[in-house]
């Protein structure tokens, strides 16, 4: 069986620390440790300032507003949120679940259409086991979220990357993989991509790119997997209208309250076509029978019960504050490098010297209290040692100053060397 480099119980000289090691599936050789999870560790020291994980401000949410939800659910809901329910997941959530679409242009879909998953992380598992033989080709953009490529490796994918401009996927090398792949004899299963605030560049596609995109995915019968966690989540302007908003039947639409409630709720949801929809619940069954009830419910109380309109509208404050304060910053201290100015979401990407390596500095920066993610996690074939990946979502304004002051300690003692 193929070995992972990162696999901790298999080492090079012969001693294997698992005694099942022979017994795993081959596509386990895809099952690697995340670069951001590893980092996990290091990064939640108090001391150190962390731009390296994605999660959510989740104090911004009143505690109030959880309880009272959960309360509710318990008076109103308690027998069903404690038992089973069925894969599609509960109808009463799925109809709230238009309501958040409807925002993004996505209007004439029912309740019915939809599926609500375990995390948006589900859904994407479940689309990959619905389409994925091994070998079979995903198009992605470059670069793209970890924890895809993760998956769309585990299910041996061969995984290839598009190249973006400052609108997003580049039209003309998106038919040209398409194409190339085809030659090859492969099976092109889907387009993956992150239109809004992509994670991890912070780059959204242009409403025009979009259109194009769109009517190229069609015209070479390409299914569109459109993921979409951060799309309310803008700071400025709205982001255009969702690319599912302009076609039901090329788009599988993935969404998420981890970044607009809470990722510990784990609640996410699918908009398929027909078809798909149906295999996607049988997928749902054959994995966890059910969704949890329980935090469907709560999710379902919290959309009838309070103003989530206007809590998203608080963290869109809190980030856009966030996301100038890391900007200047970088502006303050790290004048000659280059970096996205983002529109929504989470991050910022920086291109460093391109005799940095961001993994290899890493330890150092951890040195000096800093954390960041390397850039080589968000490809699938080995480049982005010179980018880093800074996160804003979770440190306050001061600490993200003091962060990339200690940051450009870092790079400017690297490139002295
Ligand atoms: N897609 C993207 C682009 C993400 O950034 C994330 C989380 N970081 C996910 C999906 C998974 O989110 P969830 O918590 O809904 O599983």
């Amino acid at each position: 069986m193929p070995v992972s480099s990162q696999d901790s119980t298999h080492q090079p000289g012969g001693l294997n620390l698992d005694p099942w090691y022979d017994n795993y599936a081959r596509r386990t050789a895809g099952l690697t440790v995340s670069e951001v999870r590893a980092l996990f560790a290091v990064a939640s020291r108090p001391e150190v300032v962390s731009l390296a994980g994605g999660s959510p401000f989740v104090s911004a949410l009143p505690e109030e507003l959880i309880h009272r939800a959960f309360k509710r659910m318990m008076k109103e809901h308690g027998a069903e949120a404690l038992q089973y329910g069925g894969g599609q997941g509960i109808v009463q959530l799925r109809e709230r679940i238009l309501d958040l679409m409807a925002i993004e242009g996505i209007t004439g879909a029912s309740a019915d259409d939809v599926v609500t998953t375990t995390g948006s992380q589900h859904a994407i598992d479940l689309v990959t086991k619905l389409f994925i033989n091994p070998g079979d080709v995903i198009l992605l953009e470059t670069p793209s979220y970890v924890g895809a490529l993760g998956t769309f490796k585990s299910y041996e994918a061969d995984v290839r990357h598009v190249d973006m401009d400052e609108e997003g996927l580049n039209l003309e090398a998106l038919e040209a993989a398409i194409h190339k792949a085809r030659a090859e004899g492969k099976a092109v299963k889907f387009l993956y991509t992150i239109p809004n605030f992509n994670n991890p560049t912070g780059v959204t596609m242009s409403a025009a790119r979009r259109r194009e995109v769109l009517d190229l995915c069609i015209r070479e019968d390409v299914l569109i997997v459109e993921d979409n966690p951060y799309g309310l989540l803008y700071f400025d302007e709205p982001a255009p209208n969702a690319i599912r908003s302009l076609d039901e039947d090329h788009v599988l639409y993935l969404g998420s309250f981890s970044k607009i409630l809470s990722p510990g709720v784990r609640v996410g949801y699918v908009l398929a076509p027909h078809g798909i929809r149906e295999k996607l619940i049988l997928a749902v069954e054959s994995s966890i029978l059910s969704p949890s009830s329980l935090n469907q419910w709560l999710v379902t109380e919290y959309l009838e019960g309070s103003d989530w309109r206007a809590q998203i509208d608080t963290f869109r404050g809190t980030y856009r504050e966030r996301r100038d304060a890391m900007l200047l910053a970088l502006e303050e201290y790290l004048p000659q490098l280059s970096w996205t100015v983002p529109n929504g979401g989470f991050f910022t990407w920086v291109q460093l010297p391109q005799s940095l390596d961001s993994k290899q500095m890493l330890p150092r920066a951890t040195k000096e209290l800093v954390a960041y993610t390397p850039g080589t996690g968000f490809y699938a074939d080995g480049r982005g040692h010179d980018k880093m990946r800074l996160s804003f979502s979770l440190p306050t304004p001061e600490r993200i100053r003091l962060g990339v002051r200690r940051l450009a300690n870092v790079i400017n003692g690297e490139l002295e060397i």
